[in-house]
């Protein structure tokens, strides 16, 4: 008999009833050191008083009119937004999917609105994670997903993460109107561009005059030491796709975007009837008014290097277990000898939640608020998860 929710996760048995920080507690009372914060989500961690003040503040408040008004903290958001980025505006979603699927459409709106409504394809990338919608997973292309969803929706051309002689071949098409790439791949393995094949991507896209789509849903809102990734490179999108981290847990999305990029997306082109609500909105305020703040930054930066440091340690200490650290600030990963899915079992057996991704890696998104003493006590657990998995192995 199928379960009463559809089975569409292998999920593990632990169930959370309770969240502190950077802390998970299971409803049997053990303490699990949370890892994966909720895939990248809860970027200050389990119940952060500053957002639970907005959320309940909010809830007291107003909870939902619609997009028929005007809507005083997602205006509070955009402005917000459009001061710290590149971007002259803002669309707010419920999900990382939903801004692909406006950021695919803002894409296509622009050409057809510039009297080239021909250039309607759209570059990716393998190992791609872009959400799970028909335009998303037409975007990622792999078999695993757009296996038995048919017909595909069309226009998605894939090449290899990182390649730049095979991007500048394919932008040669005069039907290419946009590249979209991850900066640092997620689901991907925590594969990382890097800089300056970024500024290659950049300069590719400038000299065909293709719109340039960076999904920063997983590696946005401070996770690598700067409020978006791309900022390491120097840099800018078009056109921008964000979630995950913005809501610190409340689900919103949103797309920011130039206003030469956007220029297509006028009244009754585009809409949403949760998009941009007040709960989510007052909560974003409040995840941006810690994480944008540059001393925040700083200690992001200086725990990643503490985490790093100890993590090329563990793989010294463990070669038979991982072979290498991937990634950038805290969103890092260990690609591992072992199956990844047997670590993250010997993790749980430790009371450490990490997340597995592809290419056998495993991630550690921690809360970006982690203290010093809980990094020891990961790299502790850490380093017991691979004294367990070399004795299964
Ligand atoms: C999680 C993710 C998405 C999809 O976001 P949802 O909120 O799950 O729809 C899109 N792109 C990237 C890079 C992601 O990590």
């Amino acid at each position: 008999m199928i379960p009463s929710v559809l089975p569409t996760y292998n999920r593990a048995p632990l169930n959370f009833t309770r969240g502190e920080g950077s802390w998970l507690i299971e409803r049997d009372g053990r303490r699990f050191l949370d890892l994966g914060a909720g895939i990248a989500v809860n970027a200050l961690g389990h119940a952060h008083p500053s957002l639970v003040q907005a959320l309940t503040d909010q809830a007291g408040a107003l909870w939902h009119t619609s997009n028929l008004y005007q809507v005083d903290r997602q205006q509070a958001l955009a402005d917000r937004l459009v001061e710290l980025t590149f971007a002259d505006t803002c669309f707010f979603t419920n999900s990382g999917t939903e801004a692909c699927e406006l950021a695919v459409k803002m894409a296509r709106k622009y050409w057809h609105a510039k009297g080239q409504p021909e250039r309607v394809k759209i570059l990716t990338f393998d190992g791609a994670f872009h959400g799970r919608s028909s335009a998303a997973i037409a975007a990622a292309g792999t078999e695993k997903m757009i296996g038995g969803f048919g017909p595909v929706l069309p226009g998605f051309v894939h090449l290899p993460f990182g390649d730049l002689p095979a991007l500048r071949k394919a932008l040669e098409d005069p039907e290419v109107g946009a590249v979209l790439i991850e900066p640092i791949q997620g689901e991907g393995g925590i594969r990382s561009l890097g800089d300056s094949a970024l500024r290659e991507v950049r300069a590719a896209c400038d000299a065909a005059g293709a719109l340039l789509i960076l999904d920063e849903v997983q590696c946005g809102v401070a996770r690598t030491g700067r409020l978006f990734a791309h900022e390491w490179a120097g840099v800018t999108p078009d056109i921008m796709m964000v979630a995950k981290g913005i809501g610190g847990g409340f689900p919103i999305g949103a797309v920011l975007a130039t206003e030469a990029a956007a220029a297509g997306m006028t009244a009754g082109t585009h809409g949403s009837t949760y998009g941009g609500n007040p709960l989510g909105c007052a909560v974003a305020l409040a995840v941006l008014a810690t994480v944008a703040d540059p001393s925040f930054l700083a200690e992001v930066n200086r725990k990643a290097a503490l985490l790093r440091q100890g993590l090329e340690g563990l793989v010294a200490a463990h070669p038979d277990v991982f072979d290498e650290v991937r990634g950038e600030g805290l969103m890092l990963g260990l690609r591992c000898r072992p199956a990844a899915a047997e670590i993250v079992q010997a993790g749980y057996a430790e009371e450490l939640l990490v997340v597995p991704a592809a290419e056998n890696t495993i991630r550690l998104l921690p809360a970006l608020n982690i203290s010093d003493e809980e990094i020891a006590e990961a790299l502790a657990r850490l380093d017991r998860m691979a004294q367990r998995a070399a004795k299964a192995a």
